[in-house]
């Protein structure tokens, strides 16, 4: 299968034509949206960052701790 000729499907994974605007084999229109597309894994990207964001602040959390008893005495 030679990728720089054709697209691929993102809902049934098949070769297409590149630029067509509906998939010949599954009807869908070829916006990268599908099951197989890169964009199907924004969500859980976003989810990543969010997890990881709540690890950064539960790391922060005993310094910032630590910071707030120092400077209350
Ligand atoms: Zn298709």
């Amino acid at each position: 299968m030679d990728r720089g000729e054709y697209d691929v499907c993102t809902y049934c994974g098949r070769s297409i034509f590149p630029g067509v605007a509906e998939c010949p084999y599954c009807h869908n229109y070829t916006d990268g949206k599908g099951p197989l597309g890169l964009e199907h894994d924004r969500p859980r990207a976003k989810w990543f960052v969010v997890v990881a964001w709540i690890a950064v602040v539960a790391m922060l959390l005993p310094l910032l701790w630590a910071l707030w008893r120092l400077f209350r005495r």
